[in-house]
């Protein structure tokens, strides 16, 4: 078994205020792990952490064995080998949906125009966007504009997805579509960690869930594991007042 992400005692502090308390994970290749707590828990830090758009106060993250908290490495490459995507769509609006899809291989890889595109239509057309290549955000609707975002994230071919709350912004028909889409990528075999509110869709989808309280990795384990029979009075309390 591959190990993708490597994350070891990470403590991330705002100020004064420990966001982070000493967290620990692995993600196995083609696996997907969910997030669930709480708002404040901490998960949208760890990603960004992991994304390496927050420094670290301590701990180290690897990917593919390759610590990227050194401070040598160069944070545009290592983002470049991990797809992320919002909440919110964060897509450029003066930009048709294939030069959102296509600005990071034209502009960080140098890939060839011609390349870029070819690929950027293929995901285009695998999630059923063909058509919208050349509209603006504006025409899309939010389900749609999350998939684009998707896209973008992936046309770079990264080694890890990071998904956060990327249905929450969503109304309530469209959450459907972009659920299905990250079903379709784990069945690709894309390797994800997904911060989530959706238990349901959690429960279904992720090889194993963690649970986060004010910064600390409470519990994980397989969903059957967490969600039917939580170890942890903590994880307990939490789906009690959710489900
Ligand atoms: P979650 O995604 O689980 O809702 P976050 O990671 O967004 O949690 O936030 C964890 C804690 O860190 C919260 O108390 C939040 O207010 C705080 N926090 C997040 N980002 C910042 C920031 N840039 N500056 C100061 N505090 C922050
Ligand atoms: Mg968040």
């Amino acid at each position: 078994m591959t190990t993708v992400l490597s994350v070891t005692g990470l403590h991330k502090v705002f100020g004064t205020q420990p966001v982070l308390r000493g967290v620990s994970l692995d993600v196995a290749e083609h696996e997907v792990v969910a997030l669930i707590g709480a708002s404040g828990s901490g998960k949208s830090t760890l990603l960004r952490c992991i994304n390496l758009l927050e420094p670290v106060d301590d701990g180290t993250i690897r990917l593919d064995g390759e610590d990227i908290t050194d401070p040598r490495v160069n944070p545009d490459k290592v983002r470049q080998r991990i797809g992320i995507v919002f909440q919110a769509f964060n897509l450029f609006p003066h930009m048709s949906v294939l030069d959102n899809v296509t600005l990071a291989p034209r502009r960080v890889h140098r890939r060839p125009a011609a390349e870029a595109r070819a690929k950027a239509m293929a995901l285009l057309e695998r999630v059923g966007l063909a058509d919208k290549a050349g509209a603006f955000p504006d025409r899309l609707s939010g389900g749609q504009q999350q998939r684009v975002a998707i896209v973008r994230a992936l046309v770079n071919g990264p080694r890890l997805l990071l998904l956060d709350e990327v249905t929450s912004a969503l109304d309530p028909e469209l959450v459907g579509e972009v659920l299905t889409l990250i079903r379709d990528l784990k069945a690709d075999g894309v390797t994800m960690v997904l911060a989530t509110h959706e238990m349901g869709f959690a429960r279904q989808v992720a090889d194993r869930v963690c649970f986060l309280d004010g910064g600390v990795l409470v519990e994980q384990g397989p969903p059957e594991q967490v969600f039917g029979d939580p170890r942890e009075p903590r994880t307990r309390q939490f789906l009690q007042r959710i489900i």
